[in-house]
C-alpha cells in the first residue's frame, strides 16, 4: 500500500520538524521491580512524588494517535522501555498494539520495541510479543558473576539466573531479542569472555553494549558511590547530569574502548554477517555517509522521552527539570519535538564542541559522543570534553583498516564478511607468535588468534 505523508498539523513548524523520530514511552514511569546498583532511572521518581507511576489509557491513546500523526516517513517506530514495562501488564499492550491498529495510516511500517529486564517474562508475555512482532531488548551483563554484581534485587540478590528464564522463554517462541549490555567496573576488562558468553552460551546474534557513566559531585560521590541512597530501598537522590567525577562502578575511558577492540578483534576474525554488534554496524554506516545512532551523529534532539503522564523530555538522559518540553495533553508532540527549545538541545551537540573534537581525526565517525558524557577537560583544558574520549578514539582509530575495507567491499557490492578472509591474510603475515593486535600484550597465538585461520 502506498504512503502517504499527512499534512503538518501547524504549516509554521513545517519547516523545521523532524520527519521522524525515535520516541522512548515509560509507561511505568521509573518503577522497576528490581534495584539496579547503576541505574539511573530509578532515581525519577522523584519527579513525580505523589503519583501512582501507571499511564492512563488517555495518555496511552494520545501518545499514539500523535506518533503516527507526527511521522512523515513510512517507518515508524513504538518503543517502550522504563523503569520497567513488564509492571503494566499485558493487557495495557493488548491496547497499545489496538491503538497502534486504529491509528496507523495506510502505507505505514510499524516496529514495536520493548526493553525489559526479563525477570516477569513467562509463556503469556513471551507469546503475546511474538504474536506482535515486538522486538525485545533484554538486559544483560555478561556471565553470572559479572551480570549479578549490579543487576540485584532490591533483597540484593543477583537476578541472572531469572533472566535467563526469561531469555529460554523468549527463545522458545521465537522472539527476536536484542541483548542489551552495559560495559561497567566489573565487566570492563573481559570484552571478549562477554562476547563470547552472550555468542555461545547464549546463541544471541544482536548486542548492544552501553557504557556506564554515572555522574557526582564532591557533594554527591559519597552516597553515589553507595548505590545512590544511604541504605538500599531507600530514596535516591534525583540523578542529574551534574558533577565531574563519576561513581567506582562507572567504566574507565580509555577501557571502553579497549572493550570493544576487543569484541571487534574476535567479531572481525569469526562473526562478520553473523553476529551484530551495533556499535560496529552504526561506525560502518557512518564511513558509508550514513548517521544512525544519536551519539554519534553530528547532531541530536529526535530521541525525547516520554513519561507516564505525559511529560515529553529532550532525551532519556536528560529526563530532570531544565530539560522538560511539554506535555502532550497541552502540546502536540510533533510541536514539542519541533520547538526551538528542543532543536537548541539538538544543535549543541554540534556547536558545543571541544577544539580537540573539531580537529579530532575520527570526527566523522565519533561526533564528540553523547553530551551527557562530556564533562572533563580536553588536551588544551578546555571544559565540556568526553569523559570517554580516550577509549572512543582507541575503537575508531584501531578498527580503521577493517572499516574502511567492509566500506570497499560494501561499495563492490560484495560482502562485507568477505573482511574476515583479509584479516586471516594479515593474521598470516603478522605470524603467531607476534603481538595480538587488540593491544593485551600477550601473544597473538595466545589471544585472539587462539581459533584464528593459520595462526595454531
Ligand atoms: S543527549 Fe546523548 S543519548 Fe540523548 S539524544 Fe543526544 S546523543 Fe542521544
Ligand atoms: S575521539 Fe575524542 S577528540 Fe575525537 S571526536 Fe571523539 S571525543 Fe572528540
Amino acid at each position: 500500500m502506498e504512503f502517504q505523508s499527512p499534512p503538518l498539523l501547524d504549516p509554521d513548524i513545517a519547516a523545521v520538524a523532524p520527519p521522524r523520530f525515535h520516541l522512548l514511552s515509560k509507561p511505568s514511569g521509573s518503577t522497576c521491580n528490581i534495584d539496579c546498583t547503576y541505574c539511573f532511572f530509578l532515581s525519577k521518581e522523584a519527579l513525580y512524588p505523589d503519583a501512582t507511576h501507571r499511564m492512563s489509557e488517555a495518555t496511552l491513546d494520545a501518545y499514539i494517535r500523535q506518533l503516527l500523526e507526527s511521522h512523515r516517513t513510512p517507518d515508524v517506530t513504538v518503543a517502550w522501555q522504563g523503569g520497567e514495562p513488564t509492571l503494566m501488564g499485558v493487557e495495557f499492550f493488548r491496547k497499545a498494539v489496538a491503538l497502534v491498529g486504529k491509528y496507523r495510516r495506510p502505507g505505514q511500517q510499524i516496529q514495536q520495541t520493548f526493553q525489559t529486564n526479563g525477570i516477569a517474562l513467562d509463556d503469556e508475555w513471551c507469546a503475546f510479543l511474538k504474536a506482535n512482532d515486538i522486538l525485545v531488548g533484554l538486559s544483560v551483563d555478561g556471565p553470572k558473576e559479572m551480570h549479578d554484581t549490579y543487576r540485584v534485587t532490591r533483597g540484593g540478590k543477583g537476578t541472572f539466573d531469572l533472566v535467563v528464564e526469561g531469555w529460554q522463554c523468549l527463545r522458545k517462541h521465537g522472539v527476536e531479542v536484542n541483548v542489551l549490555c552495559t560495559v561497567n567496573a566489573a565487566n570492563q576488562r573481559q570484552g571478549r569472555r562477554v562476547y563470547q558468553f552472550f555468542r555461545d552460551e547464549l546463541g544471541a546474534t544482536w548486542l548492544q553494549f552501553i557504557p556506564i557513566v554515572e555522574r557526582a559531585t564532591a557533594q554527591t560521590i559519597h552516597i553515589a558511590n553507595q548505590g545512590w541512597s544511604e541504605r538500599p530501598r531507600e530514596k535516591r537522590l534525583l540523578y542529574t547530569q551534574t558533577g565531574t567525577l563519576v561513581t567506582e562502578r562507572s567504566v574507565g575511558g580509555g577501557q571502553y574502548g579497549q572493550f570493544m577492540v576487543d569484541i571487534f578483534e574476535e567479531w572481525v576474525r569469526h562473526d562478520v554477517g553473523r553476529v551484530y554488534v551495533q556499535l560496529f554496524d552504526v561506525t560502518l554506516d557512518a564511513y558509508l555517509g550514513r548517521h544512525t545512532l544519536c551519539i554519534h551523529a553530528p547532531t541530536c534532539g529526535y530521541g525525547p522521552a516520554l513519561e507516564y503522564n505525559g511529560d515529553l523530555y529532550a532525551c532519556d538522559h536528560f529526563v530532570e527539570p531544565g530539560f522538560m518540553i511539554g506535555n502532550i495533553h497541552e502540546t502536540h508532540m510533533q510541536e514539542l519535538v519541533a520547538s526551538p527549545q528542543q532543536r537548541k538541545f539538538g544543535l549543541d551537540k554540534r556547536d558545543t564542541l571541544t577544539r580537540q573534537c573539531q580537529r579530532c581525526d575520527v570526527r566523522f565517525l565519533c561526533n564528540g559522543g553523547c553530551p551527557k558524557e562530556r564533562f572533563v577537560q580536553s588536551r588544551e583544558e578546555e571544559p565540556g570534553h568526553n569523559y570517554l574520549c580516550e577509549g572512543l578514539y582507541r575503537f575508531f582509530a584501531h578498527t580503521r583498516p577493517a572499516m574502511e575495507q567492509m566500506g570497499r567491499l560494501y561499495c563492490a557490492g560484495s560482502a562485507p564478511a568477505e573482511v574476515m578472509q583479509w584479516t586471516a591474510a594479515q593474521d598470516r603475515q603478522r605470524g603467531a607468535y607476534a603481538p595480538c593486535p587488540c593491544g593485551s600484550g600477550r601473544k597473538f597465538r595466545f589471544c585472539h588468534g587462539a581459533r584464528a585461520i593459520g595462526a595454531a
